[in-house]
């Protein structure tokens, strides 16, 4: 029987917390973080909560040479009740383990692992931050340990879990930004690791976003990586559009990350009786809505920023502004309301929230 019981090792040099106004993203760290181990004969024993520290790796750990890794990112807010809160943690954990397959790295209990983030969350509560838009921000990672040039999954591996209290993504409330279509480079194809949360996808994106940076655009957005033809994502989000009343996201394709946002967001808008479809979309096609003036609202979707207005897309020579760069009324409804629900403020009837006692 392998040890499953969390060790707990209190932090004695306690920092003090950052000033919720000048929060930025991933930048802060809390006093704990959560450490597990896999080795082939133990599976995944040793899970505890020790002081935020730097690790100790041999330079032969595969990690560094075929970055065999995963990672996962969620957010815990204080609810109105003042306890810990979490969106839908069991899909996040889901998602973690169709990682770890995509990548040969050995499952992990979702049981058991919801159970230490909770500890960890426990510990950590005063360091969740409270002001209007501002979350901590959860990290967990697997990396590949043993040292070996071979080229072949790790016999050995460290899971971990930190924690980032972030600010507001819209300081000055919620805006649309300007993207670029990138026509060269492409994010993922059919059987590659697009649908897993691992390392080397980020990136290889990095040539495109700097691109489309020095061009004065907020992100790129992606096609598809065979013709060229239809979108995928946008940056690090999903995508969705509003044509003629219709909400179109892409159709998952073995090639688009399924995030929990846009998961909840087509619930949301069967819910709300929204004509809602996933199906290939075109640029296009996108294009021809465009100039017959049916393209109502473009957002992306992702738990970073929930939901972030498209308001300008850049596509060849082409502009195509959207809703007059204004934040469209249905793309402000999911924003108001996923965050109200992740927060406490709204109520939860689809039961997606976690309390933390
Ligand atoms: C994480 C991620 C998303 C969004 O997923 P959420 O679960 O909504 O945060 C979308 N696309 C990519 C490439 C991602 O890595």
């Amino acid at each position: 029987m392998i040890e499953t019981k969390l060790d707990i090792q209190e932090n004695p040099n306690k920092k003090a917390k950052p000033d919720p106004d000048k929060l930025q993203f991933g930048k802060t760290f809390t006093d704990h973080m959560f450490t597990m181990e896999y080795t082939r004969d133990k599976g995944w024993f040793q899970p505890q909560i020790v002081p935020y520290a730097p690790i100790t790796l041999e330079p032969a750990a595969m990690i560094f040479h075929y970055g065999q890794s995963v990672f996962e990112g969620l957010k815990a807010y204080i609810n109105t009740q003042g306890d810990v809160q979490l969106f839908r943690p069991e899909e996040n954990l889901k998602r973690l383990n169709r990682s770890n397959a995509r990548l040969s790295i050995p499952p992990v209990s979702e049981e058991l692992l919801l159970e230490y983030l909770k500890e960890l969350l426990s510990l950590e509560k005063d360091w969740i931050p409270r002001a209007e838009g501002t979350s901590l921000y959860i990290r967990p990672f697997i990396i590949a340990t043993e040292p070996s040039l071979s080229v072949a999954p790790s016999k050995s591996y460290k899971l971990m879990i930190v924690l980032a209290p972030v600010g507001s993504y819209y300081p000055e409330g919620i805006h649309p930004v300007s993207i670029q279509v990138e026509g060269h480079f492409t994010r993922a194809v059919r059987g590659g690791t697009g649908t897993a949360k691992t390392g080397g996808n980020y990136s290889g994106g990095y040539n495109a976003q700097e691109k489309a940076a020095d061009q004065g655009h907020a992100q790129v957005m992606w096609l598809d990586g065979v013709e060229k033809k239809y979108i995928e994502e946008v940056g690090s989000m999903n995508v969705f559009f509003k044509i003629d009343g219709q909400v179109i996201t892409p159709e998952l394709n073995d090639s688009i990350l399924e995030g929990v946002t846009r998961k909840s967001i087509i619930e949301l808008l069967k819910d709300w009786n929204v004509d809602v479809v996933e199906r290939k979309i075109s640029m296009q096609e996108l294009h021809q809505a465009y100039k017959d003036g049916i393209l109502e609202e473009a957002f992306g979707a992702g738990t970073a920023a929930v939901v972030s207005p498209i308001g300008e897309l850049s596509w060849d020579d082409e502009t195509l502004i959207i809703n007059g760069r204004q934040t469209g009324e249905l793309t402000k409804s999911l924003y108001t309301t996923l965050t109200g629900i992740q927060t406490g403020k709204l109520p939860d009837p689809f039961n997606w929230t976690v309390q933390i006692k």
